[in-house]
Order: C-alpha cells, then structure tokens, then sequence
C-alpha cells in the first residue's frame, strides 16, 4: 500500500510498503479521510520522532475492514479514533486525566499513523473508549477534524469558558479557528481574534468572530481595551507557537481571567521572559493543555454531529495519498486552513 513516511529531517516520502498486520486483538482501518496537522509539519522539520522512518498522520477517519474476534462487530463500520493510546489504569487515567498518563503513546507519532490506506488500531484505543462510530450525517472529512476539535474543547473546558464571557484568541490558523467556533458555542458574548495575516483574519471575519485585530499594524492592549471597556478578556487562548504572544496574552487579559497556553513552543525556544507580576497583582490562572481524553473526544464528535460547529469551511484543501508530497508542501508554505488527505 502506499504510506508517506518520514525518515529523516526533512526526508519524506511517499513509497510502497506493506500492509499493517493484525498481530493479536484490535483492528485495521482503511483511512478514508486524515488531516495534516501542525504537529506533522514540526516533526517533518525537526525528525524529532520515537522512531524513523515512521508513517505520519494522527487524524483520521476511516471504515474497519479487519479485527480480531472481540471487535468483530465493528467489520464495516465507519469510525473515528483517539490517536492517543492509554493505559486505563494509571492514576492519571483513573482520575480521569488520561492525557497526563505516563503509559501514553500515540499513533502516527509512536507508530506508524495514518498518512497511508490503512492503519493498525490496538487493541487498548477500543478498551479505552478511543474508537467511535461516525454518526450518518458527518462526513469522514469532517471526522477526521474531530481530534483538533477535541483538544481545543478540552482547552475551553479546563479555562471554563462560559455564558457571556470575553473570550480573546491568539492565532486564527486552524486551531484558532476552532476555538473561535467552540467558543461562541460556549456561550462567549463576544470574541477577539488576533493574527498578523490578514487572510486569516478576514476567514475569521466571516466564522462569526466579533473584533478583528492585526497586532503588527495595531496596538493589540490599546484595542483590547477599548472592546472590554478598559477590563481587559476574561479569557485568552494563545493558539500560536510564539513566546511574544503568550507575553501579549498577559497583557490583554482582564484582573482574575484565565489564560491558556495551548500551544507549545518550538524546541530552544521555550524560555521567554514575562512579568510575574502581572500574574501576582491581575491575580490570573495561566494554565495549558494538549491532546484530548477519550471523554472530550467523545463530547467534540456528539457537538459536530449536533451541528452546533460546523467543521466544512475550515477544509480547504483535499489530495488524493499519491498527491501527499505535494499535499505535505502546501502545509509547508502555510497555504490554506486544514488540508485532509484521502488515500
Ligand atoms: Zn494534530
Ligand atoms: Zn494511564
């Protein structure tokens, strides 16, 4: 079958391999949608990976054509899967936490994912709660959004947006877009969105965003401020990989709101100076999250199917897996909003 594999630093190639296994309980899907994702285009640029060469690719949706016996039933069905894999029974995992979870690993990051026609899914992913069954109204395009989507709820979750809330973001790519999207239908009575590309910006524009801001042509706290009525955001998700935006963050959210630093920053890039003293006096909750438990991900599927985020404008971009190089380099240049593969 065909799989684009990263063997190297920036050595990705799109070859012939076998076809996964079986090897014991769990299942084999044919991957029918699946997404490129920020986290792809770090490890193609750094080659930070467990192991090499590896099939990229975390999300997906696909039907399941083969499983061992305790899965039968699932032959046929159209599903979508929690790349991360847990244990189920670490502290972290019985306290509910499942992401903090020390036995976790993941799919298209540990092993081989789903930029190919098919891939394995452990056993333990259907233990865990980790495979669900697309409802008949989603497409797999749309699933296979689920596990960006679902990050992104558990980040709202854990910052508890709420009804009326100020909520800003930094960042409209993907990501930020969907935490615009999840945020209105948390009940945000307002919501600023902050990015120096004005595509993106304008996208965001037409998603339902409430104020537009370019901080590299406008003064970010000065506008902020004058939206809040000089309070400042109740909340703030940092959606992009930059220590100088998580410095804004600080500055633009209200006396006692929340921030999230839901995105990382790059390796050697990871210590920036900011003013504890704004968290001290503001009296702020600076948090972060990553990933998804299999709860959030079930609850992000159950919005999408309900209709109350519409996933389809944030695909711009479909390739076939034979176009994946060319699919992979669109990602590269930053072109367009969520690029999905359909191998
Ligand atoms: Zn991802
Ligand atoms: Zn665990």
């Amino acid at each position: 079958m065909l799989a684009l594999r990263l063997h190297d630093k920036e050595d990705l190639r799109l070859e012939d391999v076998d076809l996964p296994r079986l090897e014991g309980l769990g299942a084999i899907l044919r991957v029918r949608a699946t997404g490129i994702c920020a986290t792809d285009v770090k490890a193609y640029t750094t080659g930070a990976r467990t192991r090499l060469p590896i099939t990229l690719g975390h999300e997906f949706a696909g039907e399941i054509v083969e499983a061992s016996d305790e899965y039968r039933e699932y032959i046929g069905r159209r599903v979508v899967v929690n790349p991360n894999i847990f244990c189920g029974r670490c502290e972290y995992c019985l306290r509910g936490e499942h992401v903090l979870c020390p036995n976790r690993y993941a799919i298209g990051i540990d092993v081989d994912g789903s930029f190919a026609e098919y891939v394995r899914i452990p056993d333990q992913a259907f233990r865990v709660g980790g495979v669900l069954e697309i409802p008949g109204n989603l497409s797999y395009e749309e699933a296979s959004l689920i596990e960006p989507l679902s990050a992104c709820f558990r980040g709202q979750r854990k910052l508890g947006i709420g009804p009326g809330d100020i909520v800003a973001i930094i960042g409209a790519g993907p990501i930020g877009l969907m935490h615009l999207k999840l945020a209105k239908a948390f009940g945000a009575a307002k919501v600023i969105m902050n990015e120096i590309d004005d595509r993106r910006l304008e996208i965001a524009g037409k998603l339902g965003a409430d104020y537009l801001i370019n901080p590299a042509k406008e003064d970010l706290e000065k506008r902020v401020h004058e939206i809040t009525g000089g309070r400042g955001a109740d909340a703030v998700i940092v959606a992009v990989g930059v220590g100088a935006a998580q410095r804004d963050a600080l500055r633009i959210v209200a006396r006692g709101g929340r921030v999230n630093f839901f995105a990382g920053l790059p390796a050697g890039k990871e210590e920036i100076p900011i003013n504890t003293n704004i968290i001290h006096y503001k009296q702020i909750t600076v948090l972060g999250t990553s990933m998804q438990t299999p709860f959030e991900f079930r609850r992000a599927l159950d919005l999408v199917a309900a209709g109350v985020v519409d996933l389809k404008p944030l695909i711009t971009h479909v390739f076939g897996l034979n176009e994946g190089l060319e699919a992979f380099s669109t990602a590269l240049r930053g072109e367009g909003l969520k690029i999905v593969i359909k191998p």
